[in-house]
């Protein structure tokens, strides 16, 4: 009998509620990223849409997958001279500096609904910091961005689609030996 090999183990981030100078750093420096279903939780909880939401406090940013290709997803702005809330930054302008537009007076405006990736601080562990990014931005994918690339004007990439979410009938010819299925006898239903 064939041995399958082990699944690999997800890395589980669990939520952190501290107010450490770890976190304090992130909220001055490198806000987290949102999960896709996210962005409309903190319009409801603003009392706006999405679009103006994202017009008035966030953005899009862009990282790296490990064959270095880009990806985006959404962040909050930082406040930054150059730059204004509903816009796309550069790998370099992510890297830069900037406060988070949520954190007023040492505190984050949006607590109950910050960012997953604000609500699993890797406190000082930068590989699982890298992780973590990355399981954000598998969830951005090119559906999920469609909204923020209309708004933008820019053409942002996407994770592909997860596996089994394809719509029937779209699936690969792969699927199908490289072949396409034998057209159904007429009369068959
Ligand atoms: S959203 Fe809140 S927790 Fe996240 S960086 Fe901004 S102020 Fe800090």
């Amino acid at each position: 009998m064939a041995v399958r090999p082990p699944t690999p183990k997800k890395p589980v981030f669990k939520v952190s509620s501290c107010e450490c100078a770890d976190c304090r750093a992130a909220c001055l420096n490198s806000p987290g990223w949102f999960q896709p279903a996210e962005v409309p939780r903190l319009a409801k909880h603003l009392g706006l849409t999405v679009e103006e939401t994202f017009r008035r406090y966030l953005a899009v940013g862009v990282t790296h997958t490990t064959d270095g290709s880009p990806r985006h997803g959404v962040m909050p702005h930082k406040l930054r001279d150059h730059k204004k809330p509903g816009s796309v930054w550069t790998l370099a302008e992510v890297a830069d500096p900037g406060r988070c537009i949520f954190f007023d007076h040492g505190k984050c405006t949006i607590y109950g609904v910050r960012p997953y990736e604000c609500a699993r601080m890797i406190h000082g562990r930068e590989n699982e910091a890298v992780k973590l990014r990355r399981t954000i931005v598998k969830n951005w994918t090119a559906e999920a961005l469609a909204l923020f690339a209309r708004l933008t004007k820019t053409k942002l990439t996407g994770a592909p689609p997860p596996l089994g979410s394809r719509r029937p009938g779209t699936a690969p010819a792969r699927a199908a030996g490289g072949k396409k299925p034998p057209a159904k006898p007429k009369g068959s239903s």
